[in-house]
C-alpha cells in the first residue's frame, strides 16, 4: 500500500521527542510522502531543519497561514516572497481563509490569499488552501484568479456537494482527512458522489486525528485509517482508494518530486 499525506506539520513542537519514530511508524504504514505546508516566518527554520532530515520523504511549502495575517500582513509576506526567489518548493501552503476565530483582518486574509495565489500561477506550483467557515469565498476568488494554471486542495474539505462539485470543476482537489471518520460529520454523504480521482488524502497533524485517536495528537501513520474509512464508505478496496488517491498527489506535486 503507497500513501500520500499531502498536509502535515510535522515540523510543530509537538513532535520534538519522538521525531524519528513518528517518520518510521509513517514509512512502515505505507507512507511514501509528506507534504509540509508552512505557517508564518517562524515555522520556516524547523521546517527546513525537518526536509533536509527526511530527504526525498518529506517536501515543504512555503507561505503565510491565513490565522497568522494581522493588522499588517506585508512583512511576514516579504519573507515568503524572499524564500521563494532562494530556492523551489514543492507548493504554496498554508494559505486561505478561516472566518471562524474572527472576522478583524477579513480584507488582509483575502489580500494575503490572491496575492499568494499569484505567487502559484508564476511559480508554477500547486497550492494548500486552508477554509474555514469561508469555502463561499475562497471558491470565489480561487475561480477570479484561475486562468488554467491554478492548482491545489481544498485542504480539510468539510463542506457540501455542491461546493464539492465546484470545487472539482475549479481543477482542484478535495485534501479528505480524520473528519471523514468523525460521527455526523456528514461528509460521508458527500464522498459517496464524488469520484476518487477528486480526492487527495491528508492528517493535517497533529491536528484531528481519525477515529479512535480522535482528540490525540495525530501523526502521518494515520493515514491509513483515513483510507480504510473512504473504502468503507465506497465499497472499494483500500489498495484502490491508496493506489488513486496516491496518483493524484503525485500528480499534483510532480515539479517537486521531480527536483528532488
Ligand atoms: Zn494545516
Amino acid at each position: 500500500m503507497m500513501l500520500v499525506d499531502t498536509h502535515a506539520h510535522l515540523f510543530l513542537p509537538e513532535f520534538t521527542t519522538d521525531l524519528d519514530q513518528v517518520m518510521e511508524r509513517a514509512k512502515v504504514s505505507g507512507v511514501e510522502h509528506i507534504f509540509l505546508p508552512n505557517i508564518d516566518e517562524n515555522t520556516v527554520g524547523p521546517m527546513l531543519e525537518l526536509e533536509n532530515r527526511y530527504r526525498d520523504f518529506c517536501h515543504a511549502m512555503i507561505g503565510l497561514h491565513p490565522c497568522s495575517v494581522g493588522e499588517n500582513p506585508e512583512v511576514s509576506l516579504e519573507i515568503m516572497a524572499s524564500w521563494l526567489g532562494k530556492r523551489t518548493f514543492s507548493g504554496i501552503g498554508e494559505i486561505g481563509l478561516d472566518y471562524h476565530r474572527d472576522l478583524t483582518y477579513r480584507d488582509q486574509q483575502i489580500l494575503a490569499f490572491e496575492t499568494q495565489l499569484d505567487w502559484a500561477k508564476r511559480y508554477d506550483v500547486p497550492v494548500s488552501i486552508h477554509s474555514r467557515d469561508a469555502i463561499p469565498d475562497c471558491i470565489r476568488l480561487v475561480r477570479k484568479k484561475q486562468d488554467g494554471s491554478l492548482r491545489g486542495v481544498f485542504h480539510c474539505f468539510s463542506g457540501s456537494l455542491q461546493q464539492a462539485l465546484e470545487i472539482n470543476s475549479l481543477g482542484f482537489f478535495l485534501g479528505i482527512g480524520g473528519v471523514i471518520t468523525f460521527k455526523n460529520s456528514g461528509l460521508d454523504q458527500v464522498l459517496a458522489e464524488i469520484p476518487l480521482d477528486s480526492m487527495v488524502l491528508e492528517t493535517d497533524a497533529p491536528y484531528l486525528a481519525p477515529v479512535p485517536f480522535r482528540g490525540k495528537r495525530n501523526e502521518s501513520g494515520y493515514l491509513s485509517l483515513i483510507c480504510d474509512k473512504i473504502s468503507s464508505l465506497r465499497q472499494v478496496e483500500s489498495l484502490e482508494v491508496a493506489a488513486i488517491t496516491s496518483k493524484n498527489a503525485l500528480h499534483l506535486f510532480k515539479s517537486s518530486l521531480n527536483n528532488a
